[in-house]
């Protein structure tokens, strides 16, 4: 038996009870009395905490189970546990809730949650950003009425998982696999492949440009070879077809210097930074720049750096013999090019100006994509790759310096090189002293 059941027992035995010795002392209708006005009195003891019950249990405030006595006691205490227990077990879930929703928002892809029909049932931010969805107003929504990608809407009516890519927001390329779970419901995966797909084309690109450039030479020597092996050719003749296989050897072997060049710079870490003496490096470009201009043009240094630069010795001097050397070729005979240095505590600037054919400005921020030429003819008769702005960029990438270019066709170029401070070593005294 329940206490429960005990209790209201033992109550209504009391009233029976009370009631007998009454009636037994005072007469049976004292007694008869007493015991209807005692059950009366438990009736509405009951019918009160009932109704209390009943009010509650229609607006069942968190943690306002109404309080009872006698049998009700039992009854309530055990409802307030349960509401207790009930109340935990939701916390503990709206917790779970919010870790899953805040872990699927770390995801680095977006997430869409598609119930029947296709209906959006939750996002996050990312996706949302991507497919310019609003999470508040879309709730409910079918995706192919919001998401406007004809492929997607084929792709919502197939089964099993889908893959495509869209054209997201703002120019995005977004690839969306479909994966399909439970009866009806599908996730929505969202990644942003904008770079992966440029990468890709300039992959393409890249393999496209070098076998074009190996090509053009290889054929001309093979034409050569052919012309020295058919014809009788007389000494001289010969010497000069020699010559010009030669010159197209050199050429491809420059083209696969310059690519094992910037292979290095893009997939070696940059070795430990060393001391690079600034007026040593100036000097050795400058006397290398003379040497190639082989005393067609003025040749100018102006510099009293004050610091050295920490970096690596190797790829400063490609870097910038690369600038002098383009400011020799694309400047006819007789021009002037300048070189300077200037160092303070915001940083060194190494600039090579020149008196050249200049750059229109179309071109200018080209310049340092590979193989990009203004003018393909004149940088090849000139010995030009077409990657040595792209080498410059990653040296000076590698050491935080930037590339600014000023020019104007026919006015000359300027090519500075900003090296930022925290690159800058008090030069050493000794040699300060030296200089
Ligand atoms: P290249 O081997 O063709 O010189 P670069 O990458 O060094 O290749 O330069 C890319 C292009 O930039 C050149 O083909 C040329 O058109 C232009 N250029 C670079 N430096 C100069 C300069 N000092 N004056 C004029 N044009 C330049």
């Amino acid at each position: 038996m329940s206490a429960v059941h005990r209790k209201t027992l033992a109550s209504l035995a009391a009233v029976a009870a009370a009631a007998l010795a009454i009636g037994l002392i005072a007469g049976a209708s004292w007694g008869w009395g007493f015991f209807g006005t005692g059950l009366g009195a438990l009736l509405f003891h009951h019918v009160r905490h009932l109704s209390r019950l009943a009010r509650w249990l229609t607006d069942p405030a968190r943690g306002q189970v109404p309080e009872g006595t006698g049998s009700w006691d039992e009854v309530l205490t055990a409802l307030h546990r349960f509401e207790r227990a009930a109340a935990r077990r939701e916390k503990d879930l709206a917790e779970a809730l919010a870790r899953f929703r805040r872990a699927a928002q770390a995801l680095p892809d977006g997430v869409v949650v598609l119930g029947a029909g296709n209906r959006i049932e939750w996002s996050n931010d990312k996706a949302s950003a991507m497919l310019g969805l609003d999470l508040r107003a879309d709730v409910g929504q079918p995706v192919g009425n919001l998401v406007r990608a004809p492929a997607l809407a084929e792709t919502l009516g197939a089964q099993g998982t889908q893959e495509l890519v869209i054209q997201g927001e703002l120019g995005a390329r977004v690839m969306l696999r479909l994966i399909p779970y439970g009866r009806t419901q599908r996730l929505l995966l969202c990644r942003d492949v904008t770079q992966a797909e440029r990468v890709e084309t300039m992959r393409r690109d890249f393999v496209a440009n070098v076998s074009h450039e190996l090509r053009t030479p290889l054929t001309v020597l093979v034409g050569f070879l052919e012309t020295v092996r058919e014809l009788k050719l007389d000494p001289q003749r010969q010497r000069d077809y020699l010559g010009m296989m030669r010159e197209q050897a050199a050429r491809m072997q420059r083209i696969i210097d310059d690519l094992l060049a910037l292979s290095v710079l893009e997939s070696s870490p940059l070795p430990a930074a060393g001391r690079v003496r600034v007026r040593a490096l100036l000097d050795r470009v400058l006397a290398d720049g003379k040497a190639l201009s082989g005393g067609g043009h003025v040749l100018s240094l102006e510099a009293d750096p004050h610091v050295d630069i920490a970096g690596s010795e190797q790829e400063l001097a490609s870097a910038f013999g690369n600038l002098v050397s383009n400011a020799i070729r694309y400047t006819p005979p007789g021009g002037k090019v300048r070189l300077s240095w200037t160092d303070g505590p915001e940083g060194a600037t190494f600039a090579v100006e020149d008196t050249g054919v200049g750059i229109a400005p179309e071109h200018i921020p080209r310049l340092t994509e590979r193989f990009y030429r203004v003018d393909r003819g004149r940088s090849r008769e000139s010995g030009g790759t077409g990657l040595g702005l792209a080498i410059v960029k990653h040296a000076l990438a590698r050491h935080e310096a930037t590339l600014s270019i000023e020019s104007a066709p026919g006015a000359g170029s300027r090519f500075a090189v900003r090296l930022p401070p925290q690159r800058t070593l008090p030069a050493l005294v000794a040699e300060r002293r030296e200089g």
